[in-house]
């Protein structure tokens, strides 16, 4: 053979292998057994009756887990945040405004995408360890009579939940979308989309569905369909739902191509809905706020004290706990890697230097991890005591 000359030679790839920490953050966290098993079936076409059978079973689970009955439930390539791209770009077009429900970091996230698009963005704004009332979100929609308002129902970032029920209502009476970020809330704690009267929802795999993250279910309700159908703005080719309900067939007649779908994902979430269906929401509902709430028993039992004042707005996937002062966050987690193999987070944006942030989802949300975590944050304590203080 001729010698080719190579502009870059072939890197020499080290092993990497490691100790997998048990997933504590506000997310990934660990996935269940079966969808690991799930991930090594065979890759295949997504347009054989194999991979459509699949996005059936996949659109029926989603179908259960929104508690939804309307039809343009699919799931995206892509993760938290191609769904919340999702959902605003294409129900609110360049000169529409959105009205953004400001509390943690999730919510500056919208407001980046959203000017992006040339959409007209106004917020209101909590202290980010409370959530809305009624009365305030009436207030503004009243004034400002947005194309749609876009809340974070579960809020990784400062271990909330906003409630949801009568907000809908209030944005039908004002002629306004109702858009909500369920990435870390779904599967965890009670949401019902229709009830609730929500126009889109989206959420993540790799929370309390302890799945691999890359494919983000959405649903939009009929209302945001008769949205979608007469808009005059044109979302990205690759996140236009109108296109993406073709190829997932969402209503009965069409099998269209659009884009390659990952066969591991799309096996990955079928078994994490398997879970769920298991299980049944209930059950699932009330072993995440079981572990939680023995969870806050034992920090409280550390003199430690939560981040979120009110018991009724505390979320119960992931918790946010203060720690005494002159202890550092960065610091304490790291040693709770180092020391215990246990991967938890400190803040994010406007909750950094102010709380540590601990997930008990999926897989995790058991007793027996939420005294691991809890031993584990006494020994830290302990441990860091004297150089801190
Ligand atoms: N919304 C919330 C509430 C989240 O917790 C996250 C992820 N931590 C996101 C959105 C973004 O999701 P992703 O990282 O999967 O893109």
């Amino acid at each position: 053979m001729t010698e080719i000359k190579l502009t870059v030679q072939a890197p020499t790839l080290v092993n990497r292998d490691f100790v997998k920490p048990t997933l504590c953050g506000p997310g990934p966290c660990d996935v269940w057994p079966s969808v690991n098993e799930a991930l090594t079936k065979p890759v295949i076409s997504p347009i054989c009756d194999e991979h459509f059978y699949v996005l059936d079973d996949i659109r029926a689970g989603l179908k259960y887990v929104f508690q939804t009955n309307c039809d343009t439930v699919l799931a995206l390539s892509g993760s938290g945040h191609g769904g919340m791209e999702t959902v605003i770009n294409n129900l609110v077009g360049p000169g529409e405004t959105l009205l953004v429900a400001k509390g943690g970091f999730w919510c500056e996230r919208a407001l980046e995408m959203a000017k992006r698009y040339g959409i007209n963005t106004i917020t209101t704004t909590v202290p980010m360890n409370e959530t809305f009332s009624l009365q305030q979100l009436e207030n503004e929609l009243r004034k400002h009579r947005p194309t749609a308002l876009f809340i974070v129902h579960g809020d990784s970032s400062t271990g909330t939940v906003q409630n949801l029920k009568g907000v809908g209502e209030l944005c039908q009476r004002y002629g306004t979308l109702l858009l909500v970020d369920t990435v870390v809330s779904l599967v965890g704690v009670p949401f019902f989309m229709d009830d609730w009267k929500i126009d889109a929802v989206y959420t993540s795999t790799q929370k309390a569905f302890s799945g691999p993250a890359g494919i983000s279910p959405v649903a939009f309700s009929d209302r945001a369909l008769n949205k979608i159908n007469n808009r005059t703005h044109q979302p990205p080719f690759y996140f236009d739902v109108k296109l993406l309900s073709q190829q997932w067939n969402c209503y009965g007649s069409t099998r269209v191509y659009h884009h390659t779908l990952s066969s591991p994902l799309l096996w990955a979430l079928r078994q994490c809905l398997q879970e769920v269906i298991k299980e049944t929401l209930p059950r699932s509902w009330a072993r995440h706020a079981a572990t939680t709430k023995h969870f806050l028993k034992r920090v409280e039992q550390l003199s430690l004290k939560t981040f979120v004042p009110k018991p009724e707005d505390r979320l119960m996937t992931v918790t946010t706990v203060v720690l005494p002062k002159g202890y550092d966050y960065l610091q304490f987690s790291k040693y709770m890697r180092e020391k215990y193999n246990i991967l938890i987070f400190p803040g994010i944006g406007q909750t950094v230097g102010k709380t540590l942030r601990i997930g008990l989802m999926g897989v995790n949300s058991t007793i027996q991890v939420a005294d691991a975590v809890a031993d584990a944050v006494a020994g830290t304590l302990i441990a860091l005591k004297k150089s801190s203080l």
